[in-house]
């Protein structure tokens, strides 16, 4: 099995408290792996760290083998990641379309932009039918489509998404959830990062649990499950 991420021993501070207190996990290549934690874990810190926004103070991150701890967030994402923000955020004065442009800036190729628009409308029915909508018109459930389909745009090999069940109806956490299945399925590798314990083992292939900037467990979704802490803490 070959790894897509790896975190190593990885610390992040933003003033002089670390957040991040030596996390290491292992993200394979090809399945959904996910960082499971509440409110103030780290989780989004981890996404901040992997992307250069917030550079660790000490530890590793290697994407296919390299290292590309501290780098610039430009130079990293050029490499295939692509992130889904916390929070759905588009262009709210940008039509659907434009936001998903805007999602390929890295490509000049109109034909390739366009095939990649018709593999989003593919995955996303109901964004096709809302091409010229003003996506801040939009409801939150298809504002959170705008925002993965713009994610897909770069056709990314790793994605990462932050907490896409955040402040959505149940239906729509549902449906987001399936298409995160479905976009694996496509051969993307993800990482997820979320809050919501049962909907995100049910789709994720492994997954890490983190407290207070440290992982204190993982495993399969059976293993976690099973474990008598997990369950007490997150299934209770
Ligand atoms: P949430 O689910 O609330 O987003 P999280 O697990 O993603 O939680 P982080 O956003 O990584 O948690 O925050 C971890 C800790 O770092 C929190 O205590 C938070 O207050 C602190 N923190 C986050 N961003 C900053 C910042 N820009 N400056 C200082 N402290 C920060």
């Amino acid at each position: 099995m070959t790894s897509s991420l790896t975190i190593e021993n990885l610390y992040t501070a933003y003033d002089k408290a670390d957040v991040l207190e030596g996390i290491s996990l292992e993200v394979p290549t090809g399945q959904v792996t996910c960082l499971l934690g509440s409110n103030g874990a780290g989780k989004t810190t981890t996404i901040r760290s992997i992307l250069g926004l917030t550079p660790p103070r000490d530890g590793r991150i290697l994407f296919e083998g390299q290292e590309i701890t501290g780098r610039a967030t430009h130079k990293i994402i050029s490499l295939g990641i692509a992130c889904i923000p916390e929070g759905r955020k588009v262009f709210p004065k940008l039509t659907t379309e434009e936001n998903l442009r805007l999602g390929a800036y890295q490509e000049s190729r109109e034909a390739t932009i366009r095939s990649r628009m018709d593999e989003v409308y593919e995955i996303f029915p109901r964004l096709a039918e809302r091409r010229q909508q003003l996506a801040g018109t939009m409801s939150g459930g298809e504002q959170a489509m705008v925002s993965i389909g713009r994610g897909l745009m770069s056709a990314p090999k790793l994605l990462l998404i932050d907490e896409p069940s955040l402040g959505l109806s149940p239906l729509y956490v549902k449906e987001n959830f399936n298409i995160i299945k479905r976009i694996n399925e496509r051969g993307i590798t993800v990482f997820l990062v979320e809050q919501n314990v049962r909907q995100t083992l049910a789709i994720s292939h492994r997954g890490y649990v983190l407290s207070k900037g440290r992982v204190v467990a993982s495993g399969t979704p059976t293993e976690l499950q099973q474990n008598e802490e997990v369950h007490a803490a997150y299934f209770g």
